[in-house]
């Protein structure tokens, strides 16, 4: 089994990138953000509950988003392998996916970083606002609370996958098919290791 972390902050391109990847490589796509977004479509209890967070362009609890993805890799159980989207978003989430990994026999094998400036991160997600139909893209002060809440609760994360030495950059500037070349060569070098 393959598991890798797309990792990057709000607008970075982490959910384009994602579905090219998981096409190319036969992985399963575990998108947090996605997964969200379908709770609150359906109206169930946990849609309602996040989208009081998502709206502010807070986190949703740890026990909720944890239990979401317990669930989903129950739903999956074949999988050869996961492409972490959005997730985890704080060192609680990054623990709890170690142990849930750990009962599979399984770990992480890559977290790839997307790097871009943060002013061009806000030009992208207002533009992006204007056409997604997010109610977290519209604003321009909630992007900019996304990318502080980025920083506190969800940079420690990559110091937490630094240690164990899994962790690689990429240039997140530029074309899709470059950054998506780029990503690429990154994950052939570890699997053919
Ligand atoms: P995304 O589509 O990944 O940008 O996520 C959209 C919003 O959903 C975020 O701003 C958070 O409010 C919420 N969300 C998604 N994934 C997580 C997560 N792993 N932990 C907490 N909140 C999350």
């Amino acid at each position: 089994m393959f598991n890798l972390i797309l990792f990057g902050p709000p607008g970075c391109g982490k959910g384009t990138q994602s579905d090219k990847l998981v096409e190319k490589y036969g992985l399963v796509h575990l998108s947090t953000g996605n997964l969200l977004r379908q709770e609150i479509k359906d109206k169930t209890p946990l849609g309602l509950e996040a989208k009081s967070f998502i709206d502010k362009g807070q986190l949703v609890p740890d026990e909720v988003v944890i239990g979401m993805v317990d669930s989903y890799f129950d739903q999956h159980k074949e999988a050869k392998g996961f492409l972490f989207d959005g997730f985890p978003r704080t060192v609680a989430q990054a623990k709890a996916l170690d142990k849930l990994l750990e009962l599979k026999k399984t770990e992480i094998g890559k977290v790839l970083i997307l790097s871009v400036d943060e002013e061009e991160l806000i030009k992208r997600l207002v533009l992006r606002g204007k056409t997604s139909g997010r109610s977290d893209d519209a604003d321009e002060n909630v992007q900019r609370n996304r990318q502080a809440v980025y920083k506190k609760e969800t940079l420690p994360v990559a110091d937490y996958y630094t240690k164990s030495k899994k962790v690689g950059t990429v240039d997140g500037m530029g074309d899709i098919e470059a950054i998506f070349e780029r990503l690429s060569s990154q994950i052939d070098k570890k699997i053919k290791q």
